[in-house]
């Protein structure tokens, strides 16, 4: 049956996300699920990662434009943003989201915010140390 299967794939979908310590794009959970479901198809992934994102259940998060990564919320409140190393490709935690206070001021005029991006890329601080050399 056609939503049996969906289901299955979407719970694989939301594992991988749930047991990664990071986000992830596309192409890592292809990468992960293929072990399990080897005939998916990335297609079939895409479709289910809207469909999480439309229940609220993963973030979006955007890199140089281009790339697009995806991560498991613990709650529906929760909210959070990610600095991308550009040398090591290692993804930190920003302490916390500086956009609440501008949210709420443009909230104040009437607009209704739907979402909000940051992105931050770099070079972290262990690339950083080994660039002085
Ligand atoms: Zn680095
Ligand atoms: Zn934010």
């Amino acid at each position: 049956m056609q939503s049996g299967r969906n289901t299955k794939q979407k719970q694989h979908i939301v594992s991988i996300l749930k047991n990664s310590d990071r986000p992830l794009s596309i192409n890592e959970i292809y990468n992960k699920i293929i072990n399990d479901l080897p005939r998916i198809a990335k297609s079939t992934i895409y479709r289910n990662i809207d469909i999480l994102l439309d229940n609220n259940l993963i973030e979006k998060y955007y890199f140089n434009d281009s790339e697009v990564f995806y991560r498991y919320k613990e709650n529906r409140n929760e909210h959070a943003h990610f600095i991308f190393c550009d040398e090591c490709k290692n993804v930190y935690d920003l302490p916390f989201c500086p956009l609440r206070e501008l949210e709420e001021s443009i909230e104040a005029d009437g607009f209704i915010i739907k979402e909000h991006q940051l992105q931050i890329t770099g070079i972290c601080r262990d690339c950083a140390q080994n660039h002085v050399n």
